[in-house]
């Protein structure tokens, strides 16, 4: 992936549109670019703002779960068992390399949106039985 003005400006509109929607986190694929960028933001204030290019998770221990939700998939909610804390390696969008170590909320989002670019979806994780519960039909499965 080349580090240019359109990838910097991609990240700038992912941001954008992650905060119009006052969400916490945003995959390319979400927008319908199919690139390995994440954002990611859980202040409350939206000043600390993340962005990783082709992320890998290089490290990992622990298991957490948070009620999850998607930007992608509307009203449907669920908790989903993650690791606790990540050490996420990358790219910032000027093509320096980047380490993110994140516990709590963040980590759950770097694993969620790190999913996304592998077109895995956060009830990918729920036993079919949940999904079921939760009304998430093969209709809305298929929307990635
Ligand atoms: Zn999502």
């Amino acid at each position: 992936m080349s580090f240019n003005k359109e990838l910097q400006q991609l990240a700038a509109d992912m941001a954008e549109t992650m905060y119009a929607a006052k969400g916490i986190g945003l995959a390319a694929p979400q927008i319908g670019v199919d690139r390995r960028v994440i954002v990611a933001d859980v202040s409350d204030s939206q000043d600390s703002l993340h962005v990783l290019v082709n992320p890998v998770i290089v490290d990992r221990g622990g298991s957490a779960s948070i009620g999850e939700g998607c930007l992608s998939i509307p009203n449907a909610y669920a908790k989903v068992n993650r690791s606790a804390w990540v050490t996420v390696g990358g790219c910032d969008a000027n093509g320096s390399h980047i380490e993110v170590s994140a516990d709590g909320m963040l980590a759950m989002v770097l694993q969620h949106e790190i999913d996304h670019l592998d077109g895995i979806l956060f009830f990918d994780h729920l036993a079919e039985r949940t999904q079921r519960a939760l009304g998430l039909t093969d209709a809305v499965r298929q929307m990635r």
